[in-house]
């Protein structure tokens, strides 16, 4: 085994940052439009409805920002009611 391992996993953290901002969507919307768009959005998404066609740089932004993503689930999970493990289906 060599020494080399440790500095190995920083460098492997550093490029997994280092990939993660080149895989941004160029069109991501952005923190500030994403958090202007939550309420439509999520109501759309729990009324049954696709919003990443109709807003696609704030669903680039939710699928690249985790801090969004939670936002919206959490409102999502606030629309839809307390029983997500019973989801209405045919
Ligand atoms: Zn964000």
């Amino acid at each position: 085994m060599e020494a080399q391992n440790a500095s190995d996993d920083h460098w492997s953290d550093h490029w997994a940052r280092l990939d993660a901002f080149l895989q941004t969507d160029p069109r991501d919307a952005g923190c500030d439009e994403a958090m202007e768009m939550l309420d439509v959005y999520a109501e759309l998404l729990a009324a049954g409805n696709d919003p990443s066609e109709r807003f696609p740089g704030v669903h680039a932004h939710f699928l690249a920002c985790d801090p969004c993503a939670q936002d919206l689930a959490g409102l999502l999970s606030a629309l839809r009611g307390p029983a997500p493990s019973r989801p209405d289906s045919p």
